[in-house]
């Protein structure tokens, strides 16, 4: 092994968000000449990018950092790096650092662009850095990027969260909404078309409030609208909306180009009103379908994935009944669903009438075995359609190739060529719970 090259191992918990965020961190350390190790243990420098919105992948992150103090021991110059929104948390660092004294840098989600003077400056002295920006931070552009999910290309369009949804951490830890310019976004997609990519997602936690802090009159609809208009065969995904914000404009937006993927994540949470009231989502059950049927009316075909959380405090078996008869209206092309788990430092943690656990699980697999049959009788009306896909990786597992059609489907299929990064037309020829086979044709 060559000792003079460095080598990086990033360890990712959490959402695209944060997926696309060690993008940014690979990027900034090949830029510093490092390379990507096979694991941690060839490592010269390990971060962890950690997740604080669910309690169990902050367990998690700990009991990896933990894992690692045997190796810091044999290698005295590892550099043990841990940002996200987890060291985001008031205090959290002090904390984080008296059980895991061996960390290096603790950094957080508002200075992650900054990793380069960060690291610079560790090298230079012995004590640990911590570095945790309390303010919101600012928009950095130019940082470099090492993509790791070709043929689809992660796309910021806006930071942080103006929504304080009583049972989310996100605004505390990555601050206030702050919006990109839109000549920045279409430079940035311009050049990822130029380069191959074939798919686009813009990622925001309310993609449809973009551009309510920019002086321009920028908006989201806009936005797709142009990015769609750049030359190129590429598909036009986006996440994640919030139902308050799904305007008319969006739906016309959407249905306005062929490159904007019919296929729209609008998380529900719930199907009860009360619930949707305590957990401060700003709609409520009625104005919910209202945007769903607004939705279908424009564009009939549309996909729609939702997230739904069961369990939330003071959700009663009618609340329940409530969320169950909205998937049953809704026919979700897919749903996220979850317990509520409670998290420090949110509203909701404080409130009365957390719901037994016993509840929560017998409410959840109601729903999931609910939202499984919904998706095998979607998936069977698929056999013997034709469908293009975007061929995405290979299943080394299936021994095949996969790819998804513009509404999110799975389809897996044989080839002798690689076709990572084509479209291609196939045919369905069964079906395999959630996801589709198909055959290629020519
Ligand atoms: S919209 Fe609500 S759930 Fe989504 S990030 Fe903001 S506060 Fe969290």
């Amino acid at each position: 092994m060559d000792n003079c090259i460095k080598r990086y191992f990033i360890i990712t918990y959490g959402c695209q968000m944060n997926i696309h965020e060690s993008e940014k961190i690979a990027g900034i350390l090949t830029s510093m000449g490092y390379t990507l190790a096979e694991n941690e243990k060839t490592a010269d420098i390990v971060v962890f990018n950690t997740c604080c919105i669910r309690e169990n992948a902050e367990d998690r992150a700990e009991g990896n950092i933990g894992a690692l103090k045997k190796l810091k021991k044999q290698n005295k110059n590892l550099i043990i790096a841990v940002g996200g929104c987890m060291t985001q948390q008031p205090n959290f660092a002090i904390s984080l650092l008296s059980k895991f004294p061996f960390i290096d840098i603790i950094f957080g989600t508002h200075n992650l662009e900054n990793f380069k003077e960060l690291l610079t400056k560790k090298l230079s002295q012995k004590k640990t850095l911590i570095e945790v920006i309390e303010t919101d931070g600012c928009i950095y552009e130019g940082t470099p990027k090492k993509r790791t999910s070709y043929p689809n290309a992660w796309v910021n369009i806006m930071y942080g969260c103006n929504n304080f949804c009583t049972y989310c951490i996100v605004p505390y830890v990555r601050g206030r909404e702050r919006s990109r310019k839109k000549q920045d976004i279409i430079n940035e997609c311009k050049d990822l078309i130029k380069q191959g990519y074939k798919e686009i997602t813009l990622l925001g936690q309310n993609v449809n409030s973009y551009g309510n802090d920019l002086e321009d009159g920028s908006n989201f609809a806009d936005l797709i609208k142009e990015i769609a208009n750049i030359d190129g065969k590429f598909r036009l995904r986006f996440m994640t909306n919030h139902p308050k914000d799904f305007t008319d404009e969006m739906i016309y937006a959407i249905a306005s180009n062929d490159k904007i993927c019919k296929c729209v994540h609008l998380p529900v949470q719930s199907g009860s009103s009360k619930v949707l009231d305590l957990m401060n989502r700003h709609y409520d059950r009625e104005y919910y379908i209202n945007r769903l049927d607004k939705l279908k009316e424009v564009i009939p075909n549309c996909a729609v994935t939702t997230d739904i959380m069961v369990g939330f405090p003071q959700e009663t078996d009618d609340d329940f009944l409530d969320t169950i008869s909205l998937v049953k209206y809704a026919d979700f092309n897919g749903a996220f669903t979850f317990v509520y788990s409670r998290r420090n430092g949110t509203v909701a943690s404080e409130m009365q009438g957390q719901i037994e656990e016993t509840v929560s699980q017998k409410r959840i697999m109601t729903l999931i075995d609910l939202q499984n049959e919904i998706n095998r009788k979607q998936s069977d009306k698929y056999v013997g359609k034709t469908v293009e896909i975007l061929c995405e990786d290979f299943d080394s597992k299936k021994n095949c190739y996969m790819g998804r059609d513009e509404f999110g489907k799975m389809v897996y299929f044989t080839s002798d060529k690689n076709l990572i990064g084509e479209f291609v037309m196939t045919k369905i020829t069964k079906t395999g719970g959630m996801s589709l086979m198909g055959e290629l044709i020519d």
